[in-house]
């Protein structure tokens, strides 16, 4: 009998890993023995990662992370596109630049590192994208248009990229967490967290090790055949949708 081999040591690229579900990711990743680069403005990163200052609204900024991770892991196989911001408030205040800056980062800083990291995949054929929504991107959310559109607009970006890349080894799926305990969460008064938690039949929030154990899963070589799929990790708050 042979022994079972160990899993691939891959580069992996995860934005926005300096906190949050983003930081506890790369943490995975890097215990499971990958090569994990992570960017962010402030370019902080857990010990054993690659930390890169790296705004992802800015393109010139965004390709030279990718030359650094390159150059010192290699091309990127597996893209978690995790950076995300909120500006909330009702549809008659929310301002233009509210609405701009939350789908500059979430929407399109997502397709600027997806189409920066695919070429390579292609070539390599494998690659693993998986887009970090929410669980708003699909029930909606008073207080939250940006967010929500910018959200929804990752599940369109995954499907198209399925189609387009799926017969080059590449996969490529939408996390829609629900309500995880970090600081953008914090944001939220006792009352909203209260009515948040009447809603979740699991009763209890989610944690980042929630949202980990299934990136890990969807990112691991036994998911090849899984993409294009929306998956809920959110204690069955959006049951589905
Ligand atoms: P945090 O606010 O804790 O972390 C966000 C991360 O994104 C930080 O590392 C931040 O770093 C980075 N970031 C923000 N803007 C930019 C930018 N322009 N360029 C580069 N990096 C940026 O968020 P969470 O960990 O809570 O959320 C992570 C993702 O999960 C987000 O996409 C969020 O929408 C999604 N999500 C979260 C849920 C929750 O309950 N927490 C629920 C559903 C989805 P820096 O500020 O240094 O740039």
């Amino acid at each position: 009998m042979s022994e079972p081999t160990s899993p691939t040591a891959r580069s992996v690229l995860i934005t926005g890993g300096s906190r949050g579900i983003g930081r506890g990711l790369a943490q995975r990743f890097a215990a499971a023995g990958h090569k994990v680069a992570t960017t962010s403005r402030s370019g902080e990163a857990p010990e054993g990662v690659l930390g890169i200052a790296c705004d992802i609204t800015d393109a010139g900024q965004v390709d030279a992370a990718f030359t650094e991770i390159e150059q010192a892991h290699g091309p990127v196989e597996i893209l978690v596109a995790n950076a995300g911001i909120t500006r909330d408030t009702l549809l008659l205040r929310m301002s233009d630049e509210d609405w701009d800056a939350v789908i500059a980062t979430n929407l399109t800083g997502a397709f600027r590192v997806v189409k920066r990291a695919t070429r390579a995949m292609m070539r390599q054929r494998f690659g693993r994208v998986v887009l970090i929504s929410s669980v708003v991107g699909l029930l909606g959310s008073a207080g939250q248009v940006n967010y929500a559109a910018s959200k929804s607009g990752l599940v369109g970006l995954a499907r198209s990229l399925t189609r387009e890349l799926g017969g080059r080894g590449v996969t490529a799926n939408v996390v829609a967490p629900g309500f995880i305990e970090t600081d953008m969460t914090a944001e939220l008064s006792e009352e909203q967290v209260k009515a948040y938690l009447a809603q979740i039949p699991t009763g209890r929030l989610g944690t980042i090790d929630d949202v980990a154990d299934t990136v890990a899963w969807l990112t691991g070589d036994g998911a090849g055949y899984v993409s294009g799929a929306v998956i809920p990790v959110d204690g069955g708050l959006g049951m589905g949708h």
